[in-house]
């Protein structure tokens, strides 16, 4: 029997999405966010499986400082890139958001990374991901941040999906990853080339190659590197939905949290959920610079695998956060008169404690 559950959506995937002219929905998304009390069904392999990564991970981190070669460690972070860029510019910019076109060979290059990042086929990641942008925050979201920082950071994969969020993610049009060749193989194949390229080539390179001990060579390139990218990827869920100010959105969760992308090369979260098909972090030139994922897909774009590469324009970004701001962007905040003005059109004269509040982000 079909769940009795109509998810509203409350975000956007696509530029089609957009219903005013700064490319927003035209409704007030805050009052959509909701966690609706419930009983969890636990996902006891997952929960097993999850602490034995992170225990086994503080035995790789000790071995790392203690008895690793060098090679070893560089070889790790040099794996810990290439699944940050296959899910970064793979899964989330190219799949999900469409934000940019690539060519087979890349497609392919993406696909073999995505993988050896282990967080599900591209065909799942995408549908989950843009069901999270879609019903962001509200019971339909996977990974809700309404249910609390532990819930959206690892919570959702301990437990089984609710109807809302499978009826959500049925709602998803997934056409474009029905088309394209490279999903579909990898979707296949997955279960067959994910331990290969995760678990197995991590282990055996460094033992083949520079005589390093199966034991580093399980616990650093393999276990301790997948849990650190997996943590990576929950951060922007949980700490970039909580922690940050909101420039672009104000009725979003989604927030800039400079530290979240430091660690993570995502965190600009505010801007992402506001415009998700650019291909950028975020609008400020330097931080794309300083980007892995972003460098590598101008990179691509360079040499013609990557092309039609989206990023919004500073006129649209600032329509949209005078109208729907914080109050803390950098040209178009709380001293700009016209955001100023603003505020004075919404809530009559602006006395400095409303001010005072909004920059605190108490006024909503
Ligand atoms: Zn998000
Ligand atoms: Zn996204």
């Amino acid at each position: 029997m079909p769940p009795n559950v109509d998810p509203i959506p409350s975000g956007v995937v696509f530029e089609t999405d957009t219903q005013t002219s700064d490319l927003g929905l035209a409704k007030d998304v805050s009052k959509l966010k909701k966690a609706t009390p419930k009983k969890h069904e636990y996902v006891w392999t997952n929960i097993i499986w999850f602490l034995f990564l992170h225990i086994s991970s503080v035995y790789g981190l000790y071995l790392a400082f203690t008895s690793a070669k060098w090679q070893t460690n560089v070889f790790a972070f040099a794996v810990h890139l290439m699944c940050a860029i296959g899910i970064g510019a793979g899964s989330h910019r190219l799949w999900t958001h469409r934000s940019y076109k690539a060519r087979t060979p890349l497609r392919i290059l993406l696909m073999i990374w995505q993988t050896m990042g282990f967080q599900d086929s591209i065909f799942e990641w995408a549908r989950d991901h843009r069901t999270h942008h879609k019903y962001a925050d509200t019971d339909a979201d996977p990974h809700n941040a309404e249910r609390g920082l532990f819930f959206s950071h690892m919570g959702w994969l301990c437990c089984k999906k609710s109807p809302e969020v499978i009826e959500g993610g049925k709602r998803i049009n997934l056409t474009d990853l029905y088309e394209d060749p490279v999903v579909m193989f990898q979707k296949r194949h997955y279960l067959k080339m994910m331990p290969i390229l995760c678990f197995v080539l991590p282990t055996v390179i460094p033992v083949y190659f520079w005589n390093e001990s199966w034991l580093n060579a399980f616990f650093i390139p393999t276990i301790l590197r997948y849990t650190i990218g997996i943590n990576v990827v929950w951060s922007v869920n949980s700490f970039a939905h909580k922690y940050g100010y909101r420039p672009y959105d104000k009725s979003l969760n989604p927030r800039e949290n400079i530290g979240v992308w430091m660690i993570c090369l995502e965190g600009y979260h505010n801007y992402h959920h506001t415009f998700p098909w650019d291909y950028r972090v975020n609008e400020h030139p330097i931080i794309n610079m300083l980007t892995p994922t972003i460098v590598f897909i101008e990179a691509m774009a360079k040499i013609g695998q990557a092309y039609d590469l989206k990023a919004v324009s500073p006129e649209i970004i600032k329509q949209r956060t005078l109208r729907t701001g914080d109050g803390t962007h950098h040209l178009w905040g709380w001293d700009d008169p016209e955001f100023t003005e603003r505020l004075r059109r919404q809530y009559g004269t602006v006395h400095s404690i409303v001010g005072d509040e909004i920059k605190q982000g108490k006024h909503e």
